[in-house]
């Protein structure tokens, strides 16, 4: 724990998450950032946020609930899911996503769905999570896409698969990060290899 750091709430959303998601999660977000971290007790999904004609969930509600309902004192209410969630991408009107910010903003969310397609294990599907969970909040402190291939910050394009080719933030993201005053000084990424 840093005193003063920005706390950011881990918000299981819906059916409770396998306590080994939720620790390669925090594990990998104390591993590159300077924040303070609570896991919130678990909430319902909201009805409103779920597209019947795909049966999942709209992501950009589940941002504007979780601002809502989170605690008011966290720079960033960080929803955990394992139902699908989607958003619109032009031209796709309702696109599945592994996870959705805002851009320095208050509230993200992550879905593990989708982390297991195609996975050779279901540790393989925690640390795609795991990735998912420093990528979005890498938005939420204000970073938009890196160019740099193999960097957690690069544009996914929406395909699981990219997760798999990063293994550590860049040295350009990290300057980024440190200027923003969110990074962990010397940070040894726990997905080197
Ligand atoms: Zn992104
Ligand atoms: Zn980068």
């Amino acid at each position: 724990m840093h005193a003063g750091a920005p706390l950011i709430v881990l918000q299981p959303l819906g059916a409770a998450l396998p306590p080994a998601e939720l620790d390669a999660v925090s594990g990998a977000l104390t591993a590159f950032y300077a924040v303070q971290l609570v896991i919130a007790p678990p909430l319902e999904l909201p009805k409103r946020a779920f597209y019947a004609k795909r049966q999942r969930y709209r992501a950009e509600k589940l941002l504007e609930y979780l601002v809502a309902q989170g605690r008011p004192d966290a720079r960033v209410v960080l929803g955990l899911t394992s139902v699908d969630i989607s958003t619109t991408k032009a031209p796709h009107e309702d696109w599945g996503i592994l996870g959705l910010a805002t851009l320095d903003g208050r509230s993200a969310v992550l879905s593990s769905f989708r982390c297991k397609r195609a996975a050779q294990s279901t540790a393989h599907a925690r640390v795609r999570f795991a990735k998912t969970a420093v990528h979005e909040l890498g938005h939420s402190f204000g970073l938009d896409h890196c160019p740099t291939p193999g960097c957690i910050m690069h544009d996914g394009e929406g395909s699981v698969l990219t997760t798999d080719t990063e293994h550590d933030l860049c040295q350009g993201t990290r300057t980024r990060l440190t200027a923003i005053g969110v990074m962990k000084p010397g940070a040894v990424s726990p997905f080197a290899r």
